[in-house]
């Protein structure tokens, strides 16, 4: 296939610049890539970190967007685990030395070498297209909408680990502190692995909705008396909040 082929992205092209449409030449396809048409893509702070260079790992222009979801167009010569059509998504992670100890054991978040970023020297899902290693996609169930599936890919994940991990029987009680993005989603896992689940908010509007996600527990936290009775219930305490708490 052509390596002329241009891809049309949504770009900063200097540190902190609104998007604007752009286009570039990709990568050509290696043996064990593939590519997608982009159908969809979420959202997440980390993408305005980029955008701002915060971390210092950005490059320019940036084509962020790292919960993509698509469909095959490509896959490269050794590729056996996905055909042309298929519905998949990429995360964060676009690839990683997969043989260091934390590699071989699915933990490639940890590699020893350091694990490469989709939009980290490369670009992402903001554009019609993008390759990326096959190893590192997801194929997306057929029941799962790919408006739903796309946020999965980084914001879900970052939460279903940790409850995965320490959930290990039903009735684990756990709090999850700060409901938005992560924390809404935090409540939802942790429910659906059969968890009994407290939601601490400073919000006491946000009870209704917490439950809703099914929260059997609303703490308000800035209530001394409520953070008082809450005192010893948890098993497993998951915070989403990196500073206030929402
Ligand atoms: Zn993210
Ligand atoms: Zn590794």
């Amino acid at each position: 296939m052509s390596t002329t082929e241009t891809f049309t992205a949504y770009a900063s092209l200097k540190v902190g610049e609104k998007l604007q449409q752009w286009q570039y030449e990709p990568k050509p396809l290696g043996g064990n890539d593939v590519e997608i048409e982009v159908t969809h893509n979420g959202l997440c702070h980390t993408d305005i970190h980029m955008k701002d260079n915060d971390w210092d790992v950005s490059s320019f222009p940036l084509v962020a967007g790292h919960e993509v979801v698509g469909n095959v167009t490509q896959i490269g010569a050794d590729v056996t685990s996905l055909k042309i059509g298929d519905r998949i998504g990429f995360g964060w992670i676009r690839n990683s030395c997969r043989v260091c100890d934390p590699c071989l054991r699915g933990e490639e978040n940890i590699c020893r070498q350091g694990y490469q970023g989709l939009i980290v020297g490369n670009h992402g899902g903001f554009a019609n297209k993008l390759r990326a290693p096959a190893d590192f996609a997801y194929k997306i169930p057929d029941g799962l909408d790919s408006a739903s599936a796309a946020p999965l890919l980084c914001a879900d994940i970052t939460v279903y680990t940790p409850l995965r991990t320490y959930i290990q029987y039903p009735g684990t009680k756990v709090g999850v502190v700060g409901i938005g993005g992560l924390g809404h989603l935090a409540i939802k896992f942790a429910r659906a692995m059969g968890a009994e689940v407290t939601a601490f908010s400073t919000s006491p509007d946000k009870e209704a909705e917490a439950k809703e996600f099914g929260a059997h527990h609303f703490c308000n936290w800035k209530s001394q008396a409520e953070i008082d009775a809450a005192s010893g219930s948890l098993d497993l305490l998951l915070s989403t909040v990196s500073s206030e708490i929402d």
